[in-house]
C-alpha cells in the first residue's frame, strides 16, 4: 500500500489539539453535560413542573454556570453546550461561554443531529448531521468551542448490535472526528451501547469490545490523531433487566479489561457517560473504576448528564430564591466525582437530594 501523503495535520494543529483533550482530563476534572436538545431539557424541567421555555431553559443553565467562580472548574474542566445554550447570556448580558471561561472551563458543543433508523434492521440506529458538520464546526470554533460531542447508540439483544450497525457506527464517529480535528475542534468519540436488557456482565463486556475495536481501527482509517481525541462510552454493567447487579469491583475490573484491549495509550482520557446510574452509583463505579489495580495508560473520569443534574432540578424546582441550592448541589456532585476520577471517593461521603435515585430512561434519546 502507498503511504497517503496528502492533508496530514500540521504540528501546530496537533498541538492545539492534544493541550485541549489534555486540559479536559487534568487529574480531579471531568465534564458536565448539559447539552440536552429542547425535548430532552423539557422532560427535565417537566419533572419539576417548570415550563419548557427558552427563558426556563436559559435560567436553568445560568444557574448552573454562575455555580462558585474560584471552586467550580476545580473539579468541572469542560461543558458540553446545545447550540441554543452556546447564543444565551446571563441577567446581567454576560454571554455563557464568558461565565465559563471565567471559570477556568473549556466550552464544548453537541454537533450531532440525533439518532435515526438503519432500514432494515431489527430496530438499530445511526447518527445523522454529517452534511453541514465542517461549516458549523469552523463557526463553534470561532464562537469559543474547542470540544464537541457526537453521540453514537448501540443496543444489546439476542442479535444486535449487528456488524452492519458497528460498522457504520464506527465508520460515521470516525468521520465526524475527522472533520472536528480539520476545524480545530478535539472531537469526543461517543459510541453508547444502552444499559436496556437482560443480558449479563461478561455480554456487554464481549460487545463493548467489539464496539471499541471497530470504533478505533475505523479512527485509524480516517487518519485522525489519537492523541486530541477523547472516547466517551458506557461502563460495562449488566443489562438493566438482568436480575441480579453487578459489584463496583466487577463494572470496574470488566469496564478496564474491555478498554485495555480496545483503546490505544495514544489517547489521553476516557469520559465516562452515567447512562441512567444513579448519582451515587455514578461516583462508585468511577471510583472502582480508578481503584481497579492495572496499568491504566489514560485518564479515567466522568462526562456526566444526569448523574450530575438530578439533584440540582430537585433542589432548585425553578425557583429564584433555590438557585443557590442548586448550586450547592452542583458542587457537592462535582467534588464526589473529581474524587471519584483519582480514585479517592468513600461511597455515601457525600450526600446529595437526588443520590439514590435511579435515572434510567428506557431507550435513552439525548
Ligand atoms: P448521561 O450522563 O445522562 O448518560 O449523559 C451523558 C451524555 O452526554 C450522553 O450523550
Amino acid at each position: 500500500m502507498v503511504a497517503e501523503k496528502y492533508n496530514k495535520l500540521e504540528p501546530e494543529l496537533k498541538k492545539e489539539l492534544r493541550t485541549i483533550a489534555q486540559q479536559i482530563v487534568t487529574p480531579g476534572r471531568g465534564i458536565l453535560a448539559a447539552d440536552e436538545s429542547t425535548t430532552t431539557i423539557g422532560k427535565r424541567l417537566q419533572d419539576i413542573n417548570v415550563e419548557n421555555t427558552e427563558e426556563n431553559r436559559r435560567a436553568y443553565r445560568q444557574l448552573l454556570f454562575t455555580t462558585a467562580k474560584d471552586v467550580i472548574g476545580q473539579h468541572i474542566s469542560g461543558v458540553i453546550l446545545f447550540h441554543e445554550t452556546l447564543y444565551q447570556k446571563a441577567d446581567d448580558n454576560t454571554p455563557f461561554v464568558e461565565l465559563l471561561k471565567q471559570r477556568n472551563i473549556i466550552p464544548g458543543i453537541k454537533v450531532d443531529k440525533g439518532v435515526v433508523p438503519l432500514f432494515g434492521t431489527n430496530n438499530e440506529c445511526t447518527t445523522q448531521g454529517l452534511d453541514d458538520l465542517q461549516t458549523r464546526c469552523i463557526q463553534y470554533k470561532k464562537d469559543g468551542c474547542h470540544f464537541a460531542k457526537w453521540r453514537c447508540v448501540l443496543k444489546i439483544t439476542k442479535d444486535t448490535p449487528s456488524k452492519l450497525a458497528i460498522m457504520e457506527n464506527a465508520n460515521v464517529l470516525a468521520r465526524y472526528a475527522s472533520i472536528c480535528q480539520s476545524a480545530r475542534i478535539v472531537p469526543i468519540v461517543e459510541p453508547e451501547i444502552l444499559p436496556d436488557g437482560d443480558h449479563d456482565l461478561a455480554r456487554c463486556q464481549q460487545v463493548t469490545e467489539e464496539v471499541l475495536a471497530a470504533v478505533y481501527k475505523a479512527l485509524s482509517d480516517h487518519h485522525v490523531y489519537l492523541e486530541g481525541t477523547l472516547l466517551k462510552p458506557n461502563m460495562v454493567t449488566p443489562g438493566q433487566s438482568y436480575p441480579t447487579r453487578a459489584t463496583p469491583q466487577e463494572i470496574g475490573a470488566a469496564t478496564v479489561t474491555a478498554l485495555l484491549r480496545t483503546v490505544p495509550p495514544a489517547v489521553p482520557g476516557i469520559t465516562f457517560l452515567s447512562g441512567g446510574q444513579s448519582e451515587e452509583e455514578a461516583s462508585i463505579n468511577l471510583d472502582a473504576i480508578n481503584k481497579y489495580p492495572a496499568k491504566k495508560p489514560w485518564a479515567l473520569t466522568f462526562s456526566y448528564g444526569r448523574a450530575l443534574q438530578a439533584s440540582v432540578l430537585r433542589a432548585w424546582q425553578g425557583k429564584i430564591d433555590k438557585v443557590a441550592a442548586g448550586q450547592e448541589e452542583l458542587l457537592k456532585r462535582a467534588k464526589a466525582n473529581a474524587a471519584a476520577c483519582q480514585g479517592k471517593y468513600i461511597a455515601g461521603s457525600i450526600s446529595s437530594k437526588a443520590a439514590d435515585i435511579s435515572l434510567y430512561v428506557k431507550a435513552h434519546a439525548y
